[in-house]
Protein backbone atom coordinates (compact mmCIF):
# COMPACT_ATOMS: atom_id res chain seq x y z
CA UNK A 1 0.00 0.00 0.00
CA UNK A 2 1.27 3.23 -0.73
CA UNK A 3 2.11 5.75 2.51
CA UNK A 4 1.55 9.26 2.68
CA UNK A 5 3.83 10.85 4.97
CA UNK A 6 1.80 13.69 7.03
CA UNK A 7 4.25 13.69 9.91
CA UNK A 8 5.02 16.86 11.14
CA UNK A 9 8.88 16.73 12.21
CA UNK A 10 10.54 14.92 11.41
CA UNK A 11 8.99 14.45 8.39
CA UNK A 12 8.92 14.15 4.37
CA UNK A 13 12.13 14.56 2.38
CA UNK A 14 11.91 14.47 -1.02
CA UNK A 15 12.84 11.37 -3.20
CA UNK A 16 15.43 13.11 -4.76
CA UNK A 17 17.59 13.47 -1.15
CA UNK A 18 16.69 10.48 -0.08
CA UNK A 19 18.10 8.37 -2.78
CA UNK A 20 21.23 10.99 -3.19
CA UNK A 21 22.13 10.78 0.46
CA UNK A 22 21.68 6.58 0.37
CA UNK A 23 23.91 6.33 -2.68
CA UNK A 24 26.70 9.25 -0.69
CA UNK A 25 26.52 6.95 2.48
CA UNK A 26 27.73 4.29 0.32
CA UNK A 27 30.45 5.71 -1.74
CA UNK A 28 30.30 10.07 -0.98
CA UNK A 29 31.72 12.04 -3.89
CA UNK A 30 33.97 8.87 -5.17
CA UNK A 31 35.85 8.67 -2.34
CA UNK A 32 35.27 5.14 -1.89
CA UNK A 33 34.04 5.87 1.85
CA UNK A 34 31.18 6.48 3.38
CA UNK A 35 29.28 10.04 3.95
CA UNK A 36 29.58 8.67 7.28
CA UNK A 37 32.82 8.34 7.70
CA UNK A 38 34.43 11.08 6.33
CA UNK A 39 36.37 13.75 8.27
CA UNK A 40 34.40 17.16 7.53
CA UNK A 41 37.72 18.86 6.56
CA UNK A 42 37.78 16.57 4.00
CA UNK A 43 37.89 19.10 0.45
CA UNK A 44 35.04 16.75 -0.41
CA UNK A 45 32.66 17.88 2.42
CA UNK A 46 33.95 21.75 2.42
CA UNK A 47 32.50 21.23 -0.91
CA UNK A 48 29.23 20.49 0.35
CA UNK A 49 29.08 23.08 3.47
CA UNK A 50 30.44 25.49 0.36
CA UNK A 51 27.76 25.19 -1.94
CA UNK A 52 24.77 24.33 0.77
CA UNK A 53 25.52 28.10 2.10
CA UNK A 54 25.72 29.16 -1.56
CA UNK A 55 22.17 27.72 -2.54
CA UNK A 56 20.68 29.19 0.96
CA UNK A 57 22.18 32.51 -0.33
CA UNK A 58 20.82 32.00 -3.99
CA UNK A 59 17.15 30.86 -3.14
CA UNK A 60 16.64 33.06 -0.62
CA UNK A 61 18.24 35.97 -2.23
CA UNK A 62 20.10 36.76 1.34
CA UNK A 63 21.80 40.34 0.96
CA UNK A 64 25.52 41.11 1.26
CA UNK A 65 26.00 41.22 5.29
CA UNK A 66 24.49 38.08 6.21
CA UNK A 67 26.12 34.72 7.40
CA UNK A 68 24.56 31.24 7.03
CA UNK A 69 25.33 28.99 9.81
CA UNK A 70 24.48 25.12 10.53
CA UNK A 71 25.12 24.40 14.04
CA UNK A 72 23.59 21.84 16.62
CA UNK A 73 20.97 22.26 19.57
CA UNK A 74 18.10 22.89 17.55
CA UNK A 75 15.57 25.49 17.41
CA UNK A 76 15.29 25.11 21.33
CA UNK A 77 18.95 25.97 21.49
CA UNK A 78 18.25 29.16 19.53
CA UNK A 79 15.93 30.20 22.10
CA UNK A 80 18.16 31.17 24.32
CA UNK A 81 21.16 31.67 21.73
CA UNK A 82 19.41 34.59 20.46
CA UNK A 83 19.16 36.53 22.90
CA UNK A 84 22.07 36.05 24.85
CA UNK A 85 23.77 37.45 22.18
CA UNK A 86 21.67 40.50 21.05
CA UNK A 87 19.55 41.23 24.17
CA UNK A 88 20.86 44.30 26.25
CA UNK A 89 17.73 45.26 27.84
CA UNK A 90 14.40 44.39 26.45
CA UNK A 91 12.42 42.35 23.39
CA UNK A 92 9.22 42.16 21.73
CA UNK A 93 7.43 38.70 21.21
CA UNK A 94 4.52 38.25 19.06
CA UNK A 95 3.42 35.18 21.18
CA UNK A 96 1.72 33.10 18.62
CA UNK A 97 2.01 29.27 20.39
CA UNK A 98 3.91 26.96 22.11
CA UNK A 99 7.38 27.59 20.04
CA UNK A 100 6.84 31.55 20.78
CA UNK A 101 6.19 30.82 24.56
CA UNK A 102 9.21 28.67 25.00
CA UNK A 103 11.36 31.42 23.63
CA UNK A 104 10.12 33.69 25.78
CA UNK A 105 10.80 31.79 28.82
CA UNK A 106 14.32 31.42 28.01
CA UNK A 107 14.75 35.43 26.72
CA UNK A 108 13.41 36.20 30.36
CA UNK A 109 16.40 35.26 31.56
CA UNK A 110 18.55 38.15 29.93
CA UNK A 111 16.44 40.86 30.72
CA UNK A 112 12.67 42.21 30.12
CA UNK A 113 10.12 40.43 27.66
CA UNK A 114 7.16 42.41 26.36
CA UNK A 115 4.95 40.58 24.45
CA UNK A 116 1.25 40.58 22.71
CA UNK A 117 -0.67 36.92 22.26
CA UNK A 118 -2.98 34.78 21.05
CA UNK A 119 -3.66 32.31 23.77
CA UNK A 120 -7.13 34.05 24.30
CA UNK A 121 -8.31 32.17 21.62
CA UNK A 122 -5.99 29.13 21.88
CA UNK A 123 -3.36 30.47 19.16
CA UNK A 124 -5.80 30.49 16.90
CA UNK A 125 -4.87 33.29 14.72
CA UNK A 126 -1.82 36.03 14.36
CA UNK A 127 -2.02 38.97 16.60
CA UNK A 128 -2.42 42.06 14.79
CA UNK A 129 -3.14 45.15 16.67
CA UNK A 130 0.37 45.84 18.88
CA UNK A 131 2.81 48.52 18.40
CA UNK A 132 6.68 47.47 18.27
CA UNK A 133 8.11 49.35 20.92
CA UNK A 134 11.20 51.22 19.64
CA UNK A 135 13.55 50.69 22.65
CA UNK A 136 13.54 46.90 22.66
CA UNK A 137 16.77 45.33 20.88
CA UNK A 138 14.42 42.62 18.85
CA UNK A 139 11.13 41.52 18.14
CA UNK A 140 10.63 38.05 17.98
CA UNK A 141 8.15 36.08 15.43
CA UNK A 142 7.39 32.54 14.75
CA UNK A 143 6.25 32.50 11.07
CA UNK A 144 4.65 29.42 10.95
CA UNK A 145 3.00 28.12 14.19
CA UNK A 146 3.28 24.25 13.56
CA UNK A 147 1.33 23.17 16.77
CA UNK A 148 -1.61 25.61 15.90
CA UNK A 149 -1.75 25.66 12.27
CA UNK A 150 -1.38 29.41 11.99
CA UNK A 151 1.24 31.82 9.73
CA UNK A 152 2.08 34.68 9.60
CA UNK A 153 1.32 35.77 5.95
CA UNK A 154 3.76 38.69 5.09
CA UNK A 155 7.64 39.62 6.21
CA UNK A 156 6.07 42.35 9.02
CA UNK A 157 7.66 45.52 9.43
CA UNK A 158 9.85 46.42 11.92
CA UNK A 159 11.98 49.32 13.46
CA UNK A 160 14.06 47.02 15.63
CA UNK A 161 15.83 44.21 15.11
CA UNK A 162 13.19 41.58 13.40
CA UNK A 163 13.89 37.73 14.33
CA UNK A 164 12.04 35.12 13.27
CA UNK A 165 11.70 31.35 13.68
CA UNK A 166 11.15 29.84 10.72
CA UNK A 167 11.65 26.14 11.24
CA UNK A 168 8.74 25.02 9.78
CA UNK A 169 8.47 27.28 6.92
CA UNK A 170 11.34 27.97 5.59
CA UNK A 171 11.75 28.17 1.81
CA UNK A 172 8.22 27.12 1.33
CA UNK A 173 7.67 30.73 -0.41
CA UNK A 174 9.73 33.80 -1.13
CA UNK A 175 10.80 36.01 1.50
CA UNK A 176 12.03 39.49 1.89
CA UNK A 177 15.20 38.71 4.25
CA UNK A 178 16.75 41.93 4.14
CA UNK A 179 13.83 43.03 6.68
CA UNK A 180 15.02 40.07 9.20
CA UNK A 181 17.99 40.45 11.13
CA UNK A 182 18.43 36.71 12.50
CA UNK A 183 15.97 33.45 10.65
CA UNK A 184 16.76 30.35 12.26
CA UNK A 185 15.15 26.73 12.68
CA UNK A 186 15.25 23.44 13.34
CA UNK A 187 15.89 21.88 9.86
CA UNK A 188 13.79 18.56 10.44
CA UNK A 189 10.27 19.82 9.06
CA UNK A 190 11.33 21.21 5.52
CA UNK A 191 14.86 20.70 4.44
CA UNK A 192 16.61 17.76 6.05
CA UNK A 193 16.58 15.19 8.96
CA UNK A 194 17.08 16.53 12.46
CA UNK A 195 20.25 17.28 13.83
CA UNK A 196 20.90 20.14 11.81
CA UNK A 197 19.92 24.26 13.00
CA UNK A 198 19.87 27.06 10.08
CA UNK A 199 21.20 30.29 11.12
CA UNK A 200 20.60 33.64 8.90
CA UNK A 201 22.29 36.41 10.85
CA UNK A 202 22.69 40.12 10.03
CA UNK A 203 26.44 40.62 10.81
CA UNK A 204 26.07 44.18 12.06
CA UNK A 205 23.74 43.39 14.75
CA UNK A 206 26.73 41.33 17.08
CA UNK A 207 29.02 42.45 19.29
CA UNK A 208 26.90 44.86 21.29
CA UNK A 209 26.19 43.11 24.24
CA UNK A 210 28.71 43.43 27.45
CA UNK A 211 28.16 39.65 28.80
CA UNK A 212 30.48 36.77 28.60
CA UNK A 213 29.12 34.28 25.89
CA UNK A 214 30.16 30.79 26.10
CA UNK A 215 32.19 30.05 22.96
CA UNK A 216 29.52 27.35 21.37
CA UNK A 217 26.88 29.74 22.04
CA UNK A 218 28.91 32.86 20.29
CA UNK A 219 27.54 33.07 16.92
CA UNK A 220 30.89 34.89 15.71
CA UNK A 221 32.76 31.52 16.64
CA UNK A 222 31.03 30.13 14.03
CA UNK A 223 30.59 33.26 11.55
CA UNK A 224 34.54 33.06 11.80
CA UNK A 225 34.93 29.57 11.09
CA UNK A 226 32.59 29.04 8.93
CA UNK A 227 30.56 26.79 11.07
CA UNK A 228 33.26 24.16 11.33
CA UNK A 229 34.65 25.30 14.95
CA UNK A 230 33.21 22.17 15.96
CA UNK A 231 31.82 18.72 14.08
CA UNK A 232 29.05 20.17 12.11
CA UNK A 233 26.14 17.29 11.78
CA UNK A 234 27.77 16.23 8.66
CA UNK A 235 24.62 13.75 7.47
CA UNK A 236 22.29 16.46 7.70
CA UNK A 237 23.76 19.00 5.97
CA UNK A 238 24.75 16.82 2.96
CA UNK A 239 21.24 16.07 2.84
CA UNK A 240 19.76 19.92 3.24
CA UNK A 241 22.22 20.38 0.04
CA UNK A 242 20.42 17.55 -1.64
CA UNK A 243 16.79 19.34 -0.77
CA UNK A 244 17.83 22.66 -1.76
CA UNK A 245 19.18 21.21 -5.22
CA UNK A 246 15.59 19.59 -5.64
CA UNK A 247 14.06 22.84 -4.85
CA UNK A 248 16.01 24.62 -7.45
CA UNK A 249 15.55 22.30 -9.79
CA UNK A 250 12.20 22.58 -9.25
CA UNK A 251 11.62 26.38 -10.12
CA UNK A 252 12.92 27.63 -6.71
CA UNK A 253 10.99 29.34 -4.14
CA UNK A 254 8.44 30.78 -6.44
CA UNK A 255 7.46 27.49 -8.00
CA UNK A 256 7.23 25.76 -4.28
CA UNK A 257 4.90 28.75 -3.08
CA UNK A 258 2.59 28.66 -6.13
CA UNK A 259 2.55 24.24 -5.66
CA UNK A 260 2.20 24.57 -1.56
CA UNK A 261 -0.64 26.72 -1.89
CA UNK A 262 -2.86 24.70 -4.86
CA UNK A 263 -1.77 21.81 -2.34
CA UNK A 264 -3.49 23.51 1.10
CA UNK A 265 -6.52 24.93 -1.05
CA UNK A 266 -7.11 21.88 -2.05
CA UNK A 267 -7.26 20.23 1.49
CA UNK A 268 -8.63 23.26 3.08
CA UNK A 269 -12.04 23.62 0.64
CA UNK A 270 -12.73 20.16 1.59
CA UNK A 271 -12.61 20.61 5.42
CA UNK A 272 -15.11 23.61 4.78
CA UNK A 273 -16.72 21.11 1.99
CA UNK A 274 -17.25 18.12 4.50
CA UNK A 275 -19.98 18.31 6.88
CA UNK A 276 -18.29 15.92 9.52
CA UNK A 277 -14.96 18.13 9.51
CA UNK A 278 -14.07 22.08 11.04
CA UNK A 279 -10.38 23.74 10.48
CA UNK A 280 -9.24 25.57 13.95
CA UNK A 281 -7.37 28.24 12.37
CA UNK A 282 -8.72 31.67 11.43
CA UNK A 283 -9.33 31.79 7.99
CA UNK A 284 -6.94 34.78 7.06
CA UNK A 285 -3.81 33.12 9.03
CA UNK A 286 -4.35 29.32 7.68
CA UNK A 287 -0.66 28.00 7.34
CA UNK A 288 0.60 26.63 4.17
CA UNK A 289 2.13 24.22 5.84
CA UNK A 290 0.47 22.63 9.25
CA UNK A 291 -3.20 22.37 8.16
CA UNK A 292 -5.35 21.57 11.22
CA UNK A 293 -9.00 20.49 11.49
CA UNK A 294 -11.37 18.60 13.70
CA UNK A 295 -14.33 16.69 13.49
CA UNK A 296 -17.35 19.65 14.59
CA UNK A 297 -18.87 19.13 17.50
CA UNK A 298 -21.85 16.99 17.01
CA UNK A 299 -19.95 14.95 15.47
CA UNK A 300 -17.03 14.21 18.13
CA UNK A 301 -17.24 10.82 18.65
CA UNK A 302 -16.15 9.65 15.25
CA UNK A 303 -12.59 10.84 15.89
CA UNK A 304 -11.19 8.12 16.86
CA UNK A 305 -12.68 6.09 14.45
CA UNK A 306 -11.54 8.40 11.63
CA UNK A 307 -8.02 8.23 12.35
CA UNK A 308 -7.88 4.52 12.25
CA UNK A 309 -9.77 4.74 9.16
CA UNK A 310 -7.17 7.14 7.73
CA UNK A 311 -4.36 5.62 9.09
CA UNK A 312 -5.10 2.17 7.31
CA UNK A 313 -5.68 3.85 4.24
CA UNK A 314 -1.97 5.28 4.71
CA UNK A 315 -2.54 8.77 5.98
CA UNK A 316 0.50 8.23 8.59
CA UNK A 317 0.65 10.98 11.10
CA UNK A 318 -2.26 13.09 10.78
CA UNK A 319 -2.98 12.88 14.69
CA UNK A 320 -3.16 16.87 15.76
CA UNK A 321 -0.77 18.18 18.50
CA UNK A 322 -2.76 17.60 21.72
CA UNK A 323 -3.04 21.07 23.00
CA UNK A 324 -5.74 21.22 19.79
CA UNK A 325 -6.98 17.60 19.12
CA UNK A 326 -8.35 16.34 16.16
CA UNK A 327 -6.08 16.21 13.33
CA UNK A 328 -2.88 17.54 11.78
CA UNK A 329 -1.88 17.27 8.13
CA UNK A 330 1.53 18.59 7.41
CA UNK A 331 1.84 19.86 3.92
CA UNK A 332 5.85 20.30 3.39
CA UNK A 333 7.45 21.14 0.11
CA UNK A 334 8.38 17.47 -0.54
CA UNK A 335 4.55 16.05 -0.18
CA UNK A 336 3.31 15.71 -3.76
CA UNK A 337 -0.09 16.54 -4.15
CA UNK A 338 -1.28 13.28 -4.87
CA UNK A 339 -1.29 12.63 -1.23
CA UNK A 340 -3.42 15.21 -0.71
CA UNK A 341 -6.06 14.25 -3.13
CA UNK A 342 -5.25 10.35 -1.08
CA UNK A 343 -6.02 12.67 2.07
CA UNK A 344 -9.35 14.19 0.49
CA UNK A 345 -10.24 11.24 -0.88
CA UNK A 346 -10.66 9.42 2.00
CA UNK A 347 -12.41 12.03 3.92
CA UNK A 348 -15.06 11.61 1.74
CA UNK A 349 -15.45 8.13 1.84
CA UNK A 350 -15.87 8.33 5.34
CA UNK A 351 -18.30 11.27 5.52
CA UNK A 352 -20.51 9.02 2.75
CA UNK A 353 -20.24 6.03 5.43
CA UNK A 354 -21.76 8.07 8.22
CA UNK A 355 -24.40 9.83 6.17
C1 LIG B 1 9.81 21.94 15.75
C2 LIG B 1 9.88 23.38 16.07
C3 LIG B 1 10.79 23.89 17.02
C4 LIG B 1 11.71 22.99 17.83
O1 LIG B 1 12.78 22.62 17.10
P1 LIG B 1 13.95 21.71 17.73
O2 LIG B 1 14.92 21.68 16.61
O3 LIG B 1 13.33 20.39 18.07
O4 LIG B 1 14.47 22.39 18.94
C5 LIG B 1 10.83 25.24 17.23
N1 LIG B 1 10.02 26.08 16.56
C6 LIG B 1 9.13 25.63 15.64
C7 LIG B 1 8.26 26.60 14.92
C8 LIG B 1 9.04 24.27 15.37
O5 LIG B 1 8.16 23.81 14.47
Amino acid sequence: MKVHNFYAGPSILSEFAVEETIKAIKNFANTGLSLMSVSHRSKEFVAVMDEVQQLFKELLNIPEGYSVLFVGGGASTQFAMIPMNIMQKKAFFINTGAWSTKAIKEAKAFGEVVEVSSKDKNFNYIPKNYEIPTDADFVHITTNNTIYGTEFKEDIDSPVNLVADMSSNIFSRTIDVSKYAIIYGGAQKNLAPSGVTFVIIKNEILGKVERHIPTMLNYETHIKKGSMFNTPPVVPIFVALQTLKWIKNNGGLAAMEKMNIEKADLLYNEIERNSLFEGTAAKEDRSLMNICFVMKAEYKEFSAEFLAFATEKGMIGIKGHRSVGGFRASTYNALPKESIEALVDTMQEFEKMKS
